[in-house]
């Protein structure tokens, strides 16, 4: 059961309070009310609450106007129904808009009940809504004060992209910055749609120098008026960048050099491994060591120590190529990996080999300390890799073996893991020292292969290389001419043989016998190339007064194949200054006929490997007339190569060749040893 209405009634005529009560619990309303009649009980009564006030509008001291007014001064919400009897149409509009919620005519009380009750409704209509606003009010509150309170970055902006809402940090930063003014919004304008996707997305800006990093998360949602909006929250990241910059920086680089450390070495190490592998290509990792870098550290102190090591980490970098990797794994340990280096062991072992060297080059350079200067060397052990048959560690560790044979054997040094590898490069390095030092020690020598005519004859000779080495005897050119061109001693070596080759025929002139004997020089590709080998070869003949026309130099037909044009110009203008050109090894390379009429040249040589066979193999018996029969239409000299038989010489001579050179004649012999008993002067041709 319901509790009784309170209502409060303002009548001075008790009998029309009597009606008015007396209509409404007829109408079923149970009531429990009070009665005033001037200001002053009104204004105390209304210290309690009501449900209903009802005044009549005309009143003894006061009005229900004053009524209403008192009423609503202490209480806003409270539903006021005027009554009167003699009111018009004009004042009860009036005290509607002055706050009254309804009013009766008191000769129509049947409609006070209804009124009553609708009013009451009204009223309870308008506590809820006011009690919703409320809510809202707080909520909006709620939401400015916890997002300023945030020091994430909020805002909405709207389609047009127009920020509509920024929170306190944005105000500060972003909105400040942008100078954009912001519509703050009510939060119930604002709906936030779940389901739509979140955008995450790391900015960078860059207003001025340091760059400022944002992490945003962007959402699209629907505000209350279903327009599009876009919230984001961002926070500056900067911090947290440097931090994990720093963080990789520190995981993968050594603090002292900013070279690469053990983990990252290993990563790029497994990396080149794998593309190695697939390349089918070799790569090698050095391991080096400083030798007696605690000797240093003792005598020196720590940041000696430290600045060495900086010192050798920027040294060895400049040793290797961008692609390389220079790491430092240990106090005084570095590791290089080259990457991509060839297909063929030989020459991966050679090209390894000078880096090698070229760093132990470079860290024996003296380090200059405060006061001082300090010496250091290196010992290096160097493994290669071209599958994926061993693993990382596996290939560390045979560097570390071989490292450490360096360091047992006396430091200083490089040594490869692989014996093979390491065979190769020790027999080349030996051969290059050879060289080295029988140029320095006049160790090499000229031989004389004599060239005859048909009637056996000599009329010139070949002079070919040997080197006598004072312990290992007599090495001929095919051991060592590739090493010489490969380290570019042919250079002064060719100059050597030319040299002695002049010198040899100024001899010869001095005797009729030997006065026309012609003089076969062998030229090598990287020689000719030589920028200066047209003036140099000019000053050596006149220099030794020769006859230039006796001095006939042979070159190869790969020499001819690269740089034609100044090939060619090179020849000529030797040609011109008298001497003459063979084209040694004829058959074996590729030159076409059309370029080799281009040619200055006096002379084909057919290589020895056709003649060999000359008399077993019809090919080669059809190549040797085909070369015979094209000298003839070029007009250029031929001369057979390695002729040890005489059927040999014959088929020759039937097939019209004039000239021989082989072992059926003579072997290449030191100068006294060359019979110049039977001399002719050679056919004067082309
Ligand atoms: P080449 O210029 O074709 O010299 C001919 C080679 O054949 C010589 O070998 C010679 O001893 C050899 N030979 C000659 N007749 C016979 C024969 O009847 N039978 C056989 N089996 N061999 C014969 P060698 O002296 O060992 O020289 C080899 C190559 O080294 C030369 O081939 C030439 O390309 C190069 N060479 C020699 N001396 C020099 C030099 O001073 N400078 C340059 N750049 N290369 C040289
Ligand atoms: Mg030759
Ligand atoms: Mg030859």
């Amino acid at each position: 059961m319901n509790a009784p209405l309170r209502v409060l009634m303002v009548e001075d005529y008790e009998d029309d309070a009597l009606l008015m009560l007396r209509t409404l619990r007829r109408a079923g309303i149970d009531v429990e009310s009070l009665r005033v009649q001037d200001a002053a009980s009104l204004t105390a009564a209304l210290a309690e609450t009501w449900d209903v006030v009802i005044s009549d509008f005309s009143l003894p001291g006061f009005s229900g106007m004053d009524a209403l007014a008192l009423c609503r001064a202490s209480d806003e919400q409270v539903p006021f129904i005027l009554m009167s009897g003699t009111v018009g149409e004009e004042t009860a509009v009036a005290a509607m808009k002055a706050g009254a919620n309804d009013y009766v005519m008191k000769d129509n009380m049947a409609r006070l009940a209804p009124t009553l009750l609708r009013a009451l409704q009204d009223a309870a209509t308008r506590a809820e809504l006011r009690r919703t606003e409320l809510k809202l009010i707080e909520s909006e509150r709620r939401f400015h004060a916890f997002m300023d309170a945030s020091p994430i970055i909020a805002s909405i902006r709207d389609g047009s992209g127009r920020t509509v809402y920024g929170n306190r940090v944005w105000n500060d930063t972003v909105g400040h910055a942008a100078a954009v003014s912001v519509a703050r919004m009510t939060s119930d304008q604002v709906v936030l749609t779940s389901g739509l996707a979140a955008e995450s997305v790391e900015e960078i800006n860059l207003p001025g120098t340091a760059p400022t990093y944002w992490k945003n998360i962007r959402f699209p949602f629907v505000g209350a008026a279903g327009q599009p909006l876009i919230g984001e929250f961002s926070t500056d990241i900067t911090t947290l960048k440097q931090s994990e910059e720093t963080i990789r920086k520190l995981a993968y680089l050594d603090a002292l050099t900013g070279l690469p450390n053990r983990r990252l070495m290993i990563d790029r190490l497994t990396h080149a491994m794998a593309s190695c592998a697939r390349r089918g290509i070799f790569g090698a990792l050095l391991l080096i060591n400083l030798d007696n870098f605690k000797l240093l550290n003792d005598a020196h102190g720590h940041a000696a120590g430290d600045f060495v090591v900086q010192q050798t980490g920027r040294r060895i970098s400049d040793c290797v190529r961008e692609q390389d990797t220079v790491a430092r794994i240990g106090g005084d340990e570095f590791v290089v990996i080259l990457e991509g280096l060839g297909k063929l062991a030989a020459d991966v072992a050679v090209d390894v080999d000078a880096i090698g060297r070229e760093i132990l080059k470079v860290i024996a350079e003296p380090y200059l300390l405060v006061g001082t200067s300090h010496k250091l060397t290196a010992s290096i052990g160097i493994a290669f890799f071209h599958d994926q048959q061993h693993s990382p560690d596996e290939l560390i560790k045979r560097a570390d073996l071989a490292m450490g044979n360096v360091k047992t054997a006396g430091r200083n040094n490089q040594l490869f893991f692989d014996p093979a590898m390491q065979a190769r490069i020790t027999l080349r390095n030996t051969l290059e020292a050879d060289l080295r030092e029988g140029l320095a020690n006049s160790w090499f020598a000229l031989h004389y292969q004599p060239q005859v005519d048909s009637d056996g004859r000599l009329t010139g000779v070949e002079a070919l290389m040997r080197l006598a080495h004072p312990v290992k005897g007599l090495m001929m050119p095919n051991s060592f001419i590739t090493l010489a061109e490969e380290t570019g001693l042919i250079v002064d070596l060719g100059y050597w043989a030319l040299d002695t080759a002049c010198k040899q025929l100024q001899t010869w002139a001095q005797d009729t016998t030997t006065a026309r004997l012609t003089l076969s020089v062998n030229l090598s590709a990287r020689q000719f190339s030589d920028d200066n080998f047209v003036p140099r070869v000019l000053a050596l003949v006149a220099a030794s007064g020769i006859d230039p026309s006796l001095l006939w130099l042979e070159l190869t037909e790969s020499l001819l194949l690269d740089e034609i044009e100044l090939t060619i110009d090179k020849m000529t203008i030797l040609r011109e200054a008298g001497m003459r050109f063979s084209l040694d090894d004829f058959g074996t390379g590729y030159s076409s006929l059309s370029y080799l009429k281009r040619l200055p040249l006096h002379e084909v040589k057919i290589d020895r490997s056709f003649v060999r066979d000359l008399l077993g193999d019809v090919n080669d018996a059809v190549i040797v007339r085909a070369i015979l029969a094209m000298g003839q239409s070029f007009g250029l000299s031929v001369i057979a190569e390695g002729v040890e038989t005489i059927a040999q010489r014959d088929f020759l001579i039937e097939n019209g060749c004039r000239r021989f050179q082989g072992y059926l004649f003579g072997r290449p012999v030191p100068v006294e040893m060359l019979d110049l008993g039977d001399t002719a002067t050679v056919m004067a041709c082309g």
